[in-house]
């Protein structure tokens, strides 16, 4: 049911531009492709591995084409890495420590961080609703001094994310909450749904007990984890972070 997110674990996860592509197609057309002029659900091979072209209206769609990665001048690789240290560090990172540690010019982080704050602040007044995802794991350290990670430094965090539904029926990642947690009983979990779960919603968690008594307020469905299943949603790692 935890997953540990660590640095090394991101690392690991994402060492080249494609493992970013790859993760980004998953997460795009995971459940279903869908044209997004036209709303014709069959595709064909696009110019690129990484591309789909609509059967019906030859449109060939990008798998970063209308999301916020879409011609990132500091790649994918940087681009995900910097989400991840914004997502886990407190307090977030100066545009200046990022750029110094990315090397890049400090106003493509600029850029890029407003991006990721924009994504985060318009997420955070409204419950998630419809489909949602909910899932726990273990976010790994950066400490504050610099050196690497202490096991110490680990916290358990409780995310969910909001399946949306576009005009045209297209299924696409909306907006996404976390929240440290002490543990991963239903104590700690209620408030989170609570505060961030829409009641009407329909939601899919792992097959973690901690849910069980939340089931009287919320429709859930739990799905066992498959092997490799978990994936998505812990590489989804650049919500708004409440601590
Ligand atoms: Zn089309």
């Amino acid at each position: 049911m935890q997953k540990a997110l660590s640095i090394k674990d991101f690392r690991k996860k994402f060492k080249t531009e494609e493992d970013c592509l790859s993760y980004l197609v998953e997460a795009k057309w995971g459940d279903g492709y869908q044209c997004v002029k036209c709303g014709c659900e069959q595709y064909v091979k696009g110019r690129q591995w990484f591309y789909r072209r609509c059967r019906k209206c030859k449109y060939d769609e990008s798998v970063t084409a209308n999301t916020m990665f879409h011609k990132c001048k500091l790649g994918l690789l940087r681009a995900f890495e910097i989400g991840f240290r914004i997502s886990v560090k407190k307090k977030g990172m100066s545009t200046n420590e990022l750029a110094k540690e990315f090397d890049c010019q400090q106003r493509s982080s600029w850029l890029l961080k407003a991006k990721y704050q924009n994504a985060m602040k318009s997420s955070n007044k409204y419950p998630l609703e419809t489909k949602v995802e909910v899932d726990e794991f273990l976010v790994g350290g950066f400490d504050e001094n610099k050196q690497g990670r202490s096991p110490e430094a680990k916290q358990l965090v409780v995310l969910g994310i909001e399946k949306v539904t576009d005009k045209r029926g297209k299924i696409t990642i909306g907006r996404a909450y976390a929240k440290v947690i002490e543990d991963a009983s239903a104590k700690e979990l209620q408030p989170f749904f609570e505060q961030k779960v829409d009641k009407d919603s329909k939601v899919t968690t792992d097959g973690w007990r901690g849910y069980w008594p939340l089931k009287k307020d919320w429709s859930i469905e739990q799905v066992l984890s498959e092997k490799g299943k978990g994936q998505r949603i812990s590489g989804i790692a650049y919500p708004y972070y409440e601590y």
